[in-house]
């Protein structure tokens, strides 16, 4: 058992939680807890252009919609803080001092437009431009200028620290999930790690408080597994033991091409975060609204690039604690699959009482007035895909429906006329009980069995849909059943 287990979840607040970094928090709870570990979440603010107001904020409010409490965090403080990486400037001031010190780092002066230049005359020859060991004497740097010079542009002239990539070295790590991987240092670049507006880059602050916050494992999207090579020399500059890292896939679009991105929920249809987010003009309904519950998207995110042997679909966060393991972490991109989440959806809230049901649809739909009674979704519960719709999902139950036209010319002729005025007047005379009805029904349907059932789907529904006819029947009453035939036969 590992204990001392510490993972982090480290958004950048640059707008609402997106599925993929649901996931990302989702397994690194599940890791934690189920290694009795902590469970932090770190704001990666060091790109403050980049920030949008109210997204960490959002990010806080999903997790704790989704049960996913962080142990530390910058609200709830603990002893490694702060968790704002915008609070921890003079941290990652002394620690990048360390690095030019060790010789791993250097400053550089180049100004943009001379790189640019590079850049362009490179691709001219068909080549690429990148600042390292090939070239890096050639630029403006503490390398390439003397002590003197150096010290007279660090006190007049903006500056960066880059990091001094070593030349031809193979870097070899292993992932959790993806196993050995070997990349060389010749393709990788002098990248910046403190920025001359003196915040350090995403690279640097992450790789410092990885180590600073003693996390012991990173599990993060795959799109960062380009940076762990940089990552893996950063710990061996600074003589740190690296964590144990995991790159889990990419949730792909529903179509299975390319990555599921904050834009494809107006494209698909269905959200892409778990709560409404409103900021400016853009607005993007949550699950929470769409009626998912908490539990269904957690179960459906956990299985998403993972599952076990067994196939078992229906998981709690607790069941969840008891199974998932990061090292059966699919490798390939998983398909975002609406239908499938809808479908855990509605086995969640089979489970769910009547008054639970209730309970939760009202605080979804408070701004409308709308009677949902125990009856009524007692009726209707195996049906509930998503709680938000009820009213219009099954708005037959609350009042008559005109008939689907191409069904009405389909279902309605001569003999089934006659058929539902024979069946009107049984009714007329006696309306007791389910199985009663029903028995009134098979005497009089000469058209037969299907048919009848349809004829009067057709009268109480307006469409082929809907719970058992019979006790549809006695929820709405005689008069209103009476009322609803009459419409269509009169
Ligand atoms: N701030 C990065 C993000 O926004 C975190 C990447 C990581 O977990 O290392 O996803």
């Amino acid at each position: 058992m590992s204990e001392g287990v510490r993972v982090r979840f480290a958004p950048s607040p640059t707008g609402p939680l997106h599925v993929g970094g649901l996931r990302a928090a989702l397994y690194n709870y599940l890791h934690a807890k189920k290694n009795n570990g902590t469970f932090i979440l770190r704001v990666e603010d060091t790109d403050q252009k980049r920030e949008v107001g109210g997204s960490y904020e959002y990010i806080e409010k999903s997790l704790r919609w989704c049960g996913l409490n962080p142990d530390e965090s910058p609200s709830k403080g603990g002893d490694f803080g702060p968790y704002k990486q915008s609070q921890r400037k003079n941290i990652y001031k002394k620690q990048i001092e360390i690095l030019v010190e060790k010789g791993a780092a250097y400053y550089a002066f180049d100004k943009a437009e001379d790189l640019e230049m590079h850049r362009k005359n490179h691709e001219k020859k068909g080549k690429t431009f990148i600042y390292n060991a090939h070239n890096r004497l050639k630029l403006v740097n503490s390398l390439s200028l003397d002590k003197k010079k150096v010290e007279k542009l660090l006190k007049t002239v903006p500056y960066v620290v880059r990091f001094k990539m070593p030349d031809n070295k193979m870097v070899v790590f292993e992932d959790e999930i993806r196993g050995k991987i070997e990349v060389s240092s010749r393709e990788l670049d002098d990248k910046v790690l403190y920025k001359s507006d003196k915040m350090p880059t995403y690279h640097f602050a992450n790789v410092v408080d990885d180590h600073m916050m003693k996390i012991t494992h990173v599990i993060r999207g795959e799109e960062w597994l380009p940076s762990l090579p940089l990552h893996m020399l950063l710990y061996e500059a600074f003589g740190w033991e690296p964590p144990v890292f995991a790159h889990i896939p990419l949730i792909l679009k529903p179509t299975g091409k390319g990555k599921l991105s904050k834009r494809d929920g107006e494209k698909f249809g269905h959200p892409v975060f778990p709560l409404e987010w409103r900021s400016g003009d853009e607005k993007h309904l949550g699950f929470k609204e769409f009626g998912v519950l908490p539990e269904a998207l957690i179960n459906y995110m956990a299985l998403l690039g993972w599952s076990k042997e067994d196939n078992k679909e229906i998981y709690s966060l607790t069941d969840l604690l008891g199974s998932f393991e990061i090292k059966s972490v699919g490798k390939s991109g998983a398909k975002f699959d609406f239908e499938k989440l809808l479908w855990l959806n509605s086995q969640y809230i089979q489970k769910m009482s009547s008054e639970e049901i209730i309970k939760r649809f009202s605080s979804i739909n408070s701004g409308k007035k709308f009677n949902l009674t125990k009856e009524a979704v007692d009726l209707i519960k195996p049906r509930i895909e998503r709680l938000a719709n009820i009213d219009t999902d099954f708005n037959y139950l609350f009042e008559a429906q005109e008939p689907e036209l191409a069904l009405e010319k389909k279902l309605l002729n001569d003999d089934s006329r006659s058929f539902l005025k024979t069946y009107y007047n049984l009714l007329e005379k006696s309306f007791e009980s389910a199985s009663q009805l029903k028995e009134d029904l098979v005497q009089c349907s000469k058209i037969g069995f299907g048919k009848s059932m349809g004829a009067m789907r057709l009268c109480l529904v307006g469409k082929l849909e809907g719970p058992d006819l019979f006790e549809l029947m006695m929820f709405l009453g005689k008069k209103e059943v009476m009322k609803r035939i009459h419409s269509v036969i009169a």
